[in-house]
C-alpha cells in the first residue's frame, strides 16, 4: 500500500467485500485494494457457515418468494429474478474454479436437493399451483411435485416417518439445488486476493470515521489490539460491514444515508448431534411460515456440508435483539436512531408491535418448545439428539415513506453516493447467494463514475467471467441451457 492511499477500500471481511475484491482485481489488476476487518480473521460474522443457512437461494424451495394472490394464482416474479441472480453467482464461481482462483468446487458448494414440504388441503393446493406455474418456466423446468407417499418417502424418509395417513402431504423437489459454505468461499476468495501484488488485508482493524474531502475519502482506522490509529485515503469505499453497514453509512454524512434505519433480528439453530440421524437426511426441506411469522423465520431442515463434514440443522428461530452484529453492542439499535430516521423508526415501531412481540416470544422459548417445532418436521426427533446454537444477526431495512412514516423491508439494498465514490450494502435477504449480482450493481452504479478505476475493456473482462453478463437468463431458454451445462458440470451440481 503506497503512502496510506488506495484506489479501493473494502470495509468488512464477509462474502460481499470478498466478491467485490475478486471482481475488481479481475476487471483491473492494477487497482490498489485494501480490505479492512475488525475481527482477527475474515468470515466470522454472517458469512461464517454456522451463522447462515448455506442455502443457495434460487427460489426452488423458499415459499415466501412466491406469495399467493387473491385469485389463488401465485406471483412467481421474485423467484425468477432470484433464480437468475443465483445463476450469475454460479457463473463467477465456475469461472474462478476453472481459472484456479478457487479450489475444486466441493470445498465450498455441494449438490443438495431443494424441497418444499407442506401438509393440509389448502397448503397442498397452494404448492400444486406454485409448481404448475414455475414448471412452465425454463429456469424451473426440472422441478417435480408429488403427493404420493412412496415418492415423498424416497425424497425425505426421516420426515415421513410415523405421519398421520389421513392427512394430505405434498412436496416439490429440485435435485440440482445447492448447499454453499459461504464462510469457506469467502476465505478462499480472500486467500486468492492475498496473492495479488496490489492487495492488502488488515485484520483486527476497525473503521471508526469516514470523511469526504477533495474527491477522496479519509478513513480513520483503529487497531483493535494496540488501539493505534491511522488515516487511509481512498477513491472508492465499499461498506460491506454486514449489520454495521448502517451506522458506518450514517457516519459518512451523505444525503443518501438520511432516513434509513435498521431492525435487528437474531437467529438460533437446533443442531443434530446424532451421526446416525445426520446420515439419513440428505436434502434441504423448507416449510411454510406461520401466518404471523416474518419471512426470515420460515422453518427448514437442512443437510449441510461445513468444513467438509456433513451436518443437520433446523431453524432458524428468529429472536429479538438490539445488536447489529453477533459481536456487536447492545447499544447498536439505540445509537442508530438519528433525527433524520426517527420518524421512520417510530412509524415501523407502531406498525410492527406484533412482530416485536413475536420475536420476544421466540427468543424466550424453552428447549421443549423448540423441539416441538422440530417435531412438526421430524415426528420422531429426540430431545437429547439436538442442541441449540446461535446463528448470525440480520438487520432489516427501515425506510421513510409518506403513508405510515416508515416501512420495514426484508430484502437487500445498495445505497450509493451520487458521485459513485461510496456504496453501502444494507439488508440480508436473499443475501450471500446473490452477492455476485449485488457487487456487479456496485461496479455499474459507482465504479463507472470514478474515472480511471475501471479499464476501458471492463465489460469484456466481466463477460469472460460471467458469460451471460448483459443478457437475460429469464428470457432466453437456449442461453440458460448452455450456461447451466457448463456451471453445473464445473460445480458438480448435475
Ligand atoms: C440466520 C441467517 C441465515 C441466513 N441464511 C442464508 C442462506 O441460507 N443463504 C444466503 O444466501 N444468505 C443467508 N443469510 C444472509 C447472508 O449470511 C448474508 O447476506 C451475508 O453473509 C452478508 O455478508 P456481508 O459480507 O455483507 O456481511 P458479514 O459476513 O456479516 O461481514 C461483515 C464484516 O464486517 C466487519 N465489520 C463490521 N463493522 C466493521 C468496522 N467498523 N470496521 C471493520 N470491519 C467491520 C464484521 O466484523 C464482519 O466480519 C443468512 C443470514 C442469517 C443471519
Amino acid at each position: 500500500m503506497k503512502k496510506n492511499e488506495v484506489d479501493v477500500l473494502l470495509v468488512g471481511g464477509g462474502i460481499m467485500s470478498a466478491t467485490l475484491g475478486v471482481l475488481l482485481t479481475k476487471l483491473n489488476p492494477k487497482l490498489n485494494i485494501c480490505l479492512v476487518e475488525q475481527l482477527t480473521d475474515v468470515a466470522l460474522e454472517s458469512s461464517d457457515a454456522l451463522n447462515n443457512a448455506g442455502t443457495g437461494h434460487a427460489g426452488y424451495c423458499e415459499l415466501n418468494y412466491t406469495p399467493e394472490l387473491n385469485n389463488r394464482t401465485v406471483d412467481i416474479q421474485r423467484a425468477l429474478s432470484i433464480n437468475a441472480n443465483f445463476e450469475t453467482s454460479l457463473q463467477l464461481w465456475a469461472s474462478l474454479v476453472a481459472l484456479g482462483a478457487l479450489p475444486a468446487a466441493q470445498h465450498f458448494i455441494n449438490k443438495t436437493p431443494h424441497l418444499s414440504f407442506v401438509w393440509g388441503h389448502a397448503n397442498v393446493e397452494f404448492l400444486r399451483q406454485r409448481f404448475l406455474q414455475l414448471k412452465q418456466h425454463h429456469l424451473f423446468k426440472r422441478m417435480q411435485f408429488s403427493e404420493d407417499w412412496a415418492q415423498l418417502n424416497t425424497w425425505m424418509p426421516l420426515i415421513m416417518q410415523d405421519r398421520d395417513p389421513q392427512t394430505r402431504y405434498a412436496a416439490t423437489c429440485v435435485s440440482h439445488g445447492a448447499d454453499v459454505d459461504f464462510g469457506a468461499l469467502t476465505k478462499h476468495m480472500v486467500a486468492y486476493l492475498k496473492k495479488q501484488a496490489n492487495f492488502t488485508l488488515l485484520t483486527a482493524t476497525k473503521v471508526t470515521q469516514l470523511k469526504q474531502t477533495d474527491q477522496q475519502w479519509r478513513v480513520k482506522l483503529q487497531n483493535t489490539e494496540s488501539k493505534k490509529t491511522k488515516t487511509l485515503k481512498a477513491h472508492f469505499v465499499f461498506l460491506g460491514a454486514g449489520g454495521a453497514s448502517l451506522p458506518l453509512l450514517q457516519k459518512t454524512g451523505l444525503p443518501e444515508s438520511k432516513g434509513y434505519g435498521g431492525f435487528p433480528v437474531s437467529g438460533q439453530w437446533l443442531i443434530c448431534k446424532n451421526p446416525e440421524m445426520i446420515k439419513q437426511h440428505s436434502t434441504k426441506v423448507y416449510g411454510k411460515a406461520d401466518v404471523d411469522a416474518p419471512p426470515m423465520s420460515v422453518p427448514h431442515l437442512d443437510t449441510r456440508m461445513i468444513n467438509g463434514k456433513p451436518a443437520l440443522l433446523f431453524g432458524p428461530f428468529a429472536g429479538f435483539t438490539t445488536k447489529f452484529l453477533k459481536t456487536g453492542s447492545n447499544l447498536d439499535l439505540a445509537k442508530s436512531v438519528k433525527t433524520s430516521n426517527l420518524k421512520a423508526m417510530i412509524g415501523v415501531g407502531k406498525q410492527h408491535t406484533d412482530l416485536t412481540k413475536y420475536l420476544m416470544k421466540e427468543a424466550t422459548q424453552t428447549h421443549q418448545q423448540r423441539m416441538d417445532a422440530l417435531r412438526t418436521f421430524l415426528p420422531n426427533a429426540n430431545n437429547d439428539d439436538w442442541e441449540l446454537a446461535q446463528a448470525g444477526q440480520r438487520v432489516q431495512i427501515i425506510k421513510q415513506c409518506e403513508e405510515n412514516w416508515g416501512k420495514l423491508e426484508f430484502g437487500t439494498e445498495t445505497v450509493c453516493a451520487q458521485d459513485g465514490s461510496l456504496a453501502a450494502l444494507l439488508g440480508a435477504s436473499p443475501g450471500a447467494s446473490v452477492s455476485v449480482q449485488a457487487m456487479i450493481d456496485v461496479v455499474e452504479r459507482c465504479l463507472t463514475k470514478q474515472p480511471g478505476l475501471l479499464g476501458e475493456d471492463w465489460q469484456a473482462r466481466l463477460k469472460e467471467l460471467i458469460p451471460a453478463y448483459g443478457e437475460s437468463l429469464i428470457d432466453d431458454a437456449d442461453l440458460l441451457q448452455k450456461i447451466r451445462s457448463h456451471t453445473h458440470e464445473t460445480l458438480g451440481l448435475f
